[in-house]
């Protein structure tokens, strides 16, 4: 198998795990926040900087690079990590979640998917060898199956239909895919918000012994409690010697609960998204740099914080860039916030380690949020 998950310690006070997932362009420790790298390219950060502020791994979107400049092009560059000079892991999502939210369109059959390009309107079309082709000329350390991710709410006949549909899908996958020794293909835990689904789901995929597992479907507007309590009655069916993901969670608080219910990967656009906006993370809670307050305020963004940005400009500097549209400040907010996040999982580890990660997890929320139940989105 092309990766190897190794445990190395149970939190006695969460259960929470820490591991570590050997690649074979190198290890990472677990549990890890994956920056997401879109297009081929974090959104203005270079593969420097992410290696300064220690971002083992990344993930990149195969909707996106199918579409532009198209895989066969990355193929012929020698793939994804020599064409976007990045020697570490990378993580590529099988495009089934773009297609649902991106494309317009859509005609779902047993076969694939048919969309319209959002850049072009040509008609396209993928499904699961699709998906494995496209993952394939790639070359990702780690690929996803083909999958829908059901709306929500979407009733139980739907989501049933669309989760063993799901389910077929991954066995084609598991055919269709080419390179096994250098790839791991992980399957995808679906079945919206039901229990009997999600607990199906996740029984027929350990019985395909794949080398790692997801669970996908969360964080499309259910609220915080019911994302727990899914993870509650799912993680546990996940076979212990296996790397588990939680696709498209990144908020701090998340996180956290993630880990403490045996999560060991993570991924999110938010961090970079929100910077785009002019919002930080911090050590304190959220910061608007773009707020009037700030004008004036010499201090760094986040006190507690070395990363570049905290250490050498103030937030009055950053809300002049922010408000004058220039890219050093989506660059330099960018930067703070993936290091805080990269710097979150590395305490949440350090905590797992020592044993205290549910006291851990209440001194960040009533730090970060005011409270220790937060149905704020980040
Ligand atoms: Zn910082």
């Amino acid at each position: 198998m092309a990766v190897k998950y190794e445990l190395t310690k149970t939190c006695k006070q969460s259960g929470a795990r820490l591991g570590r997932l050997h690649t074979p362009h190198g290890t990472i420790d677990t549990p890890i926040f994956m920056p997401v790298g879109t297009q081929a390219t974090v959104k203005t950060m270079s593969p420097e900087e992410l290696k300064e502020m220690n971002a083992q791994i990344i993930l990149s979107n195969t909707y996106h690079l199918f579409l532009r400049p198209g895989h066969d092009i990355v193929r012929e560059a020698g793939g994804l990590h020599a064409f976007m000079n990045w020697d570490r892991p990378i993580l590529t999502d099988s495009g089934g979640f773009q297609v649902f939210s991106l494309s317009k369109l859509r005609d779902i059959t047993e076969e694939g998917v048919t969309f319209r390009s959002h850049i072009s309107g040509e008609k396209l079309f993928i499904g699961p060898e699709k998906a494995m082709e496209i993952q394939n000329a790639l070359g990702a350390d780690i690929i996803m199956a083909f999958d829908e991710c059901p709306p929500y709410p979407a009733d139980r006949e739907y989501v049933k239909a669309s989760t063993e549909r799901t389910y077929r899908w991954l066995k084609r996958c598991m055919k269709a895919h080419q390179r096994p020794a250098e790839q791991a293909l992980f399957g995808i835990v679906q079945g919206g918000m039901y229990q009997d689904l999600r607990e199906e789901s996740a029984r027929q995929l350990v019985d395909l012994d794949l080398p790692g597992y997801a669970v996908g479907g969360l964080s499309v507007g259910e609220s915080k409690e019911l994302m727990y309590e899914v993870l509650d009655y799912t993680t546990p069916l996940l076979p212990g010697h296996k790397p588990r993901y939680l696709m498209g969670v990144g908020s701090p608080d998340a996180l956290i609960e993630g880990s403490i219910r045996g999560i060991d990967m993570f991924d999110c656009v938010l961090p970079t998204r929100i910077a785009r906006n002019g919002t930080a993370m911090t050590s304190q809670g959220r910061v608007v740099v773009r707020n009037a307050k700030y004008a004036r305020d010499f201090t760094a963004l986040d006190p507690e914080c070395d990363c570049y940005t905290c250490r050498n400009y103030t937030k009055a500097y950053l809300r002049h860039l922010i408000k004058a549209d220039e890219t050093f400040g989506l660059r330099l907010i960018t930067y703070h916030n993936l290091y805080f996040l990269l710097e979150l999982m590395k305490q949440v580890r350090q905590a797992i380690l020592e044993d205290r990660l549910l006291d851990f997890r209440d001194a960040f929320m009533m730090k970060y949020y005011g409270s220790l139940h937060p149905e704020k989105p980040f």
